[in-house]
């Protein structure tokens, strides 16, 4: 059963509930009231008999006759119950009074008694009491009046309110069903945008809600920021897939191509009649340095998979100075006819992992030797910046076209200047992977022809004194 119906059958059974007793009480009211009514003014009809001695109408003269106001019965009994005269608008009919009250007027238990009787015209409303007269024996008066005018309006009455209370519920279930529509309205339009979603997997949509910021209102709003964030989601799922599948095609192209040249080579060597000596061990050389080539490159590839699955790196306090005249010392064996200096007087210390900014600061002086003629220079710097500290590795080389500049971090990107030989276009790959892991950023400043400034920042750390 749908909520619309059950939301209407709950609230139209309870206006029945409440339209039935509501008749009820009205009902069982009234019929009290007129009934008092109608004995009060029996009462004092009757004392009014016993008080005069006589019984009188009244009596009003209409162009159809003559009628009495209103229409009471006067019966006398003497108090065996015997009937001892009656008025004559009786006719043969005899005023009862039941044993019981009898019993109680006789005994004196009751003053009065009163009881509504049914005739065949209808039901008459008996008033019985006891009376004495001076000198006489004492007897029952009777005075009775029909009721039924009252039980004509009290008809009336009851049929009002059972057509009333009907036609009430039905009105009253249909505005609800239409009302419970109207309310439910945009829970079914979040239902269809939802269904339509799924089908066309379309998150641009949006529930359309113009209604009040209620329940439904805030359903609404939730169901649409769910939204806003589930195409978020979605989308950085498929960006990332494909820049999955770009990966993958991308290293398999760039395993390829060592593979085939030392396969060609392989061939080379099992030729008949073989080649000579001097070939022989160049060709060798060739197989040993595209192996060499292909190491780097699965180690490079295998890096960058471990940071794109969230490396685990430990970050903590590490002092500048000790790390940078390590890897300077390192690279020297490198620099072949570069000069390299390093600034060892700084003494702060970067929040970083120390094996990581180790391997970057290492690939950026490999490339800082790889791309600077001999005879160039190469700075390692250091220096605060805006509260953090930036390392940077100066050189003198060949610099870097500007249009190759935003794609230098990209996976495999090689720039003219290196697309021969055994790079591979994953070393600032990497370093950018490993920098933003630390938190930190890193930047590229440069000059075709004059040179390249790159600049590693990191978030301070302080050091405990004396632990450099
Ligand atoms: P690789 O050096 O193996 O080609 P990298 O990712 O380290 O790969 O560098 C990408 C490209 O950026 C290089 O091919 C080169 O064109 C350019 N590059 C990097 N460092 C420098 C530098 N210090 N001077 C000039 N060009 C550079």
């Amino acid at each position: 059963m749908s909520i619309r119906l059950r939301l209407t059958l709950l609230y139209s059974t309870i206006l029945v509930f409440t339209l039935v007793v509501f008749s009820v009480t009205t009902y069982i009211t009234v019929s009290r009231i007129l009934l008092d009514f109608q004995q009060n003014a029996l009462a004092e009809e009757a004392t009014q008999i016993l008080a005069q001695g006589v019984f009188t109408l009244t009596v009003i003269e209409t162009p159809r006759g003559r009628i009495a106001v209103p229409e009471t019965y006067v019966q006398v009994r003497t108090l065996d119950g015997e009937v001892a005269g009656k008025s004559p608008n009786l006719g043969s009919f005899t005023l009862p009074l039941s044993d019981e009250g009898l019993q109680r007027l006789r005994s004196g238990e009751a003053k009065a008694w009163t009881e509504a009787v049914s005739t065949g015209d209808g039901r008459l409303l008996v008033y019985s009491k006891p009376f004495q007269f001076p000198g006489q024996s004492a007897g029952i008066l009777q005075v009775a009046r029909s009721l039924a005018e009252q039980d004509r309006a009290l008809g009336a009455l009851k049929w009002a309110l059972t057509v009333g209370a009907g036609l009430a519920t039905i009105a009253a279930f249909g505005i609800g069903w239409g009302l419970a529509g109207l309310s439910l309205r945009p829970i079914n339009r979040i239902t269809q945008t939802a269904q339509e979603i799924g089908a066309r997997r379309d998150f641009s949509r949006r529930v359309q809600y113009s209604g009040p910021s209620d329940e439904i209102g805030s359903l609404a709003t939730t169901f649409n920021t769910m939204l806003t964030e589930l195409q978020a989601a979605y989308r950085q799922v498929e960006q990332s897939l494909q820049a999955q599948q770009r990966f993958v095609a991308d290293a398999s192209h760039e395993l390829r191509t060592p593979l085939t040249t030392i396969r060609g080579n392989v061939a080379l060597l099992r030729r008949d009649p073989p080649i000579s000596e001097e070939d022989r061990v160049a060709v060798l050389q060739d197989v040993a340095e595209e192996i060499e080539r292909m190491i780097r490159l699965v180690n490079g590839l295998l890096l960058l998979a471990r940071t794109d699955a969230g490396l685990p790196l430990r970050t903590e306090p590490v002092p500048v100075r000790p790390l940078v005249d390590e890897v300077c010392r390192q690279a020297l064996v490198l620099a072949d006819g570069r000069a390299l200096s390093w600034d060892d007087q700084t003494s702060t210390a970067v929040l970083a992992d120390r094996d990581a900014l180790k391997q970057v600061l290492l690939i950026l002086l490999d490339n800082a030797i790889k791309y600077t003629p001999e005879g160039g220079q190469i700075t390692v710097t250091s220096a605060p910046h805006d509260g953090q500290v930036a390392i940077s590795v100066h050189d003198t080389g060949v610099g870097i076209d500007p249009a190759a500049l935003p794609h230098i971090f990209e996976r495999f990107y090689r720039g003219d200047s290196s697309r021969s030989g055994q790079n591979t276009g994953l070393g600032l790959a990497i370093a950018k992977s490993l920098i933003e892991a630390q938190k930190g950023t890193i930047t590229v400043q440069s000059e075709l022809g004059r040179g390249s400034v790159f600049t590693v920042v990191l978030p301070r750390a302080s050091l405990p004194p004396g632990s450099e």
